[in-house]
This record gives C-alpha cells, structure tokens and sequence, in this order.
C-alpha cells in the first residue's frame, strides 16, 4: 500500500540561516580533531598491513588528515573468498532482517553527523552545506532502500496462471559485488551503492576511492556496528591496481562504479573478457552537462541557479553545469550579473560556515583544471577569474571560480571537474542546432532549461535524453526518492540512484513455479 514510499520522510538538515542550528554543528564538529584514524583493509580475516602513508588535507597541503595501509593484490583476492562464503548466510536471510541493520545504519550516521561533516571536510575539502547534504543523502539511501527492499524483495509475487500451477517471482541476491566509489561523494555515493547491493541480498567488497579512504574507514565500521557480518561486507582501501584486481577475479557477481567513463570502459573491457558468468556493471560517469537560457527566463532566478549549479562542491560534482547556452538577446546582461555573483563566493576554509568554496581533491586536479583554464584563454574569452586564498590556505589545491565565454560551444570538448564555467550564446532560431549539439556530446545525466515558454522546456525536456533534466531551477543535488539520479550514453549505464529500480538492478530475478 505504499509502493512508492509516500509516507517515507527524508532526513533533516540543517538551517544554515539560523545562528543556533549553525553553531550547534560548528561546535560538535570541533570535538572532532585531526588526524582521525588509520584506514586500513577491514573485514574477516584480512590482515591489516601495509605502509602507512599519511594523507594531507586539500585545504592546505599539511593538515594531516589520518593515514591509510592500502590493500595490495593478495588482499584483495582473500577478500572476494571471504565474501563468497559471507554471501550464502547473508543471502539466506529474512529481508526484514537485512532491512533492519541498513536502516540501522542511517540512524547511526545521524548520530555520528559532527564527526563526520568534519572528516569529510578535512579529507575531502567538503563545505558545512555540502557535507550536510551528503550525510543527509547517505542517510536517505539507508532508509530508503530498506524500504524498497521490504516492499519489493519481501515474500515475492505471484504470478496469475492455470489452476493447479502457482508461480512465484522473486529477487535473489547474485554474489559478491564489488562497489567502486568516486571522491566527490565519499559518504553518500559509497554508501549508496554498498547499501544498494547488501539489501538485494549479495556480499560486498569495497574499494573507496584512494583520495578518501578515511571517510570510508569511519563508515565502514558503522556498518559493523548496525549488524553487518565481517565477512559480508569488507573494504579495501587501494589505488586502481586494486579496483582492477576486484573487477577481473572470478567469484565477480556484479560491479558498481562510479568515476570517469574511461574507467567504466575499462572494468567493461575486463568483465568481457573474463571466462566465467556473465556479470552486470553498474555504472554512473560523468557529464558535459548544459542549460538553455532564453529571452523569457528570470534573470534573477537564473543567476542563483547557475551559481549553485556550476560552483557548488567547487564544480566537483557530475551534475555540475559545464555549459551555460544564453540567448543573445539577453546575454550581455546575464554575464554582467553571473561576474557580480562569482566575485561573491568566498574561498577558504571549508568548516567556516562563511565558506562558499573549498578545495578541489588534490594537486593532480587542480593541475590539470588549471591546464584546460590556460588553454582556454589563449582562444576563448575570460570572463572572470575569482581569488585564489591567501596565507595559510594558499599552498592548498585551490580553483578559484572562472567563467569562459566560448566563441562556439565544440571549443569545450571534455568534461572538465572544476568551478570552471563556459558560457556561449545561442540565436533562438537556432534551438534546434542547440540541441543536436548537446545530443552529440554523447553525454547524458543533467540537463537545465530556464525559459517561460511551455513549447520551448517541451521541445528541450522530449529532445534530449538525459537522466535528470531540470527545468527553471538549478541542476545539482537530487533528493533520494523524489529525483532518482543517473544518466545515459557516456554518462553511464542508466539505473537511476535513490528510484524504485535500482535494487533490482543489484538481484537476480527467479520464478518458482510449482504444480499443486
Ligand atoms: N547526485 C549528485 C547531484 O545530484 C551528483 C552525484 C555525482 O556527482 O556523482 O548533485
């Protein structure tokens, strides 16, 4: 009777304009200091050994963030053996029962939010409203899954049929899953697809992304504490070496992943190539990600959500808007005003709630940021260029925010993960080459449009088939349950994060079909 989770309520934030609820998480983040821990392989049986190699904080380049003992090849091999045997208990219990430790698990974030904001700030550079909204997303996915997985996976369906004949469909788990996760959303996506695959029913081996191991670390022993078996669920810190070594073993029931699109090419490579089942690949890459502008659109309201939608998570995000297409008429005086805004947005440190951008990942992302912005201005138009940090700050991997109007929209021709924003303009006889324009990036996870006209959002929203297209509104941070999240093309390969399907893409679909 509630099949799509209608009573279901997301999980609070913070009010960020009011002085109390702002302090009361400043506060609770100090309690917290780094450097936090050693990450190291957990899970049954693994040997936690290895180098300790320190981990440095983006903000600055010498807080010291906690330090991690990477896996090497021969863990990660143990650890799939390990997990296999995990999975046929696990598999083998009652749904409500799995159900119960994930929502568990949301709980638990919630209790430990300070803490965590405060890793994800220092290790990953998250701001006080980024990292609130991950924890919040984190949560959400718990406690959503969970109930899609009681709904959906419970006693399973009969099927109609001749008499004397029931048929039963249902979901079972496939094995182990390997969950490979990105940096930008080292909470929220790691435990999204983790959760995803443990309540379909399958054991899990995880590998965070090497940047943010200790985000990882934390959550994964919040896992254990709500009930996970040891030997169900096991992280492994590691570099791609590791991934590769995940990705091509045998006992491989499916792969999640999240990351560049040459990466999901290259697990697709090795899963083809292996001589065993045949296993899926879930997987979520990046976008060139547009929004249309017109004549009729308010200027106002645009300007807030380009802002949002391009610099946000310092433009870190997959969702993040890339290419703004202005219609002519109007674009002088929206760059007038999208200049005014980014000279706004203040850089520095990312637990001042006064901070609007923090960090980019590290130095190797800020390099390479920074080569696509010197190749840019030697052919395009440079906007604005915003200022850098000063003092303790300026030896960290800083991008501060850039606009780039472009003399043709082909000039940009990779996705570039940073508060990098391109703007060219657009006559509004030519939509419709805006469009095969956009369609021919083979790209497709968002997409905006802001215009007044109801033939024009219909004709850009049936056009185009992107993921998640918004309309008169910013394009970043969907919500678990009421904007399912993913994309198509070069952006991955379609199931949609926090919607009604996704679990099933982590299970075996059986029929039993019994003669009475
Ligand atoms: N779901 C996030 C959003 O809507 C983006 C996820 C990603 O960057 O991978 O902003």
């Amino acid at each position: 009777d509630d099949l799509y989770g209608a009573s279901r309520k997301n999980s609070d934030g913070v009010e960020f304009g009011w002085a109390e609820e702002r302090n009361i998480l400043v506060r609770g983040m100090a309690k917290t200091t780094a450097p936090f821990t050693v990450a190291t392989p957990l899970g049954k049986g693994l040997p936690a050994k290895g180098e300790p190699n320190p981990i440095f904080s983006p903000m600055d380049g010498t807080t010291k963030a906690g330090t991690v003992s990477f896996a090497d090849k021969a863990t990660a091999e143990k650890s799939m053996d390990v997990a296999q045997a995990g999975f046929e208990r696990w598999s083998r219990r009652p749904v409500e029962e799995r159900a119960e430790i994930l929502a568990k698990v949301g709980d638990l974030l919630e209790e430990n939010r300070d803490r965590l904001m405060t890793i994800l700030s220092i290790e990953a550079g998250k701001c006080l409203p980024d990292g609130i909204a991950e924890i919040r997303e984190a949560v959400d996915f718990c406690r959503y899954y969970a109930q899609e997985a009681r709904t959906q996976f419970g006693d399973g369906r009969l099927m109609p049929g001749p008499t004397g004949e029931e048929n039963r469909y249902r979901h079972r788990g496939r094995g182990v899953f390997v969950c490979i996760s990105p940096w930008n959303f080292p909470l929220a996506i790691f435990l999204g697809q983790i959760s995803a695959a443990l309540l379909a029913g399958n054991a899990v081996v995880a590998k965070p992304a090497e940047q943010t191991p200790l985000i990882a670390f934390e959550t994964a022993k919040l896992l254990y504490e709500a009930g996970v078996p040891e030997d169900v669920f096991l992280l492994l810190p590691g570099d791609g070496e590791v991934g590769a070594a995940l990705t091509a073993h045998p006992k491989v029931a499916g792969v999640a992943f999240t990351g560049s699109t040459e990466t999901a090419w290259a697990i697709n490579r090795t899963l083809a190539m292996k001589r065993g089942p045949i296993v899926p690949l879930i997987a979520e890459t990046g976008g060139i990600n547009a929004m249309l502008v017109d004549a009729t659109a308010l200027p106002e309201q645009v300007c807030d959500d380009v802002m949002m939608s391009a610099f946000r998570s310092a433009g870190q995000r997959c969702s993040a808007l890339r290419l703004l297409y202005v219609q002519e008429d109007v674009a002088d005086t929206l760059l007038a005003m999208l200049e005014g805004a980014a000279k706004e947005l203040e850089l520095g440190d990312p637990r001042l709630p006064s901070t609007d951008i923090g960090p980019v990942i590290d130095d190797e992302a800020q390099a390479n940021i920074q080569a696509h912005i010197d190749e840019m201005q030697e052919s395009q138009t440079l906007r604005f260029a915003g200022k850098m940090p000063v003092g303790h700050f300026s030896n960290g991997s800083w991008i501060a925010p850039h606009i780039i109007e472009l003399n043709k929209a082909e000039a940009l021709t990779r996705e570039v993960f940073g508060p990098v924003l391109h703007v060219v303009r657009y006559k509004a006889k030519d939509i419709d080459k805006v469009l095969d324009q956009i369609a021919a990036t083979g790209y497709g996870l968002t997409l905006g449009v802001h215009s007044r006209i109801d033939a024009t959002v219909k004709k850009v929203v049936d056009r185009l088939s992107v993921g998640n297209v918004y309309v008169n509104r910013n394009t970043i941070g969907a919500v678990v349950g009421t904007q399912p999240f993913g994309g198509s093309g070069l952006s991955g390969t379609g199931p949609k994060a926090g919607g009604p399907a996704y679990l099933t893409r982590f299970a075996l679909e059986q029929v039993v079909s019994i003669n009475t």
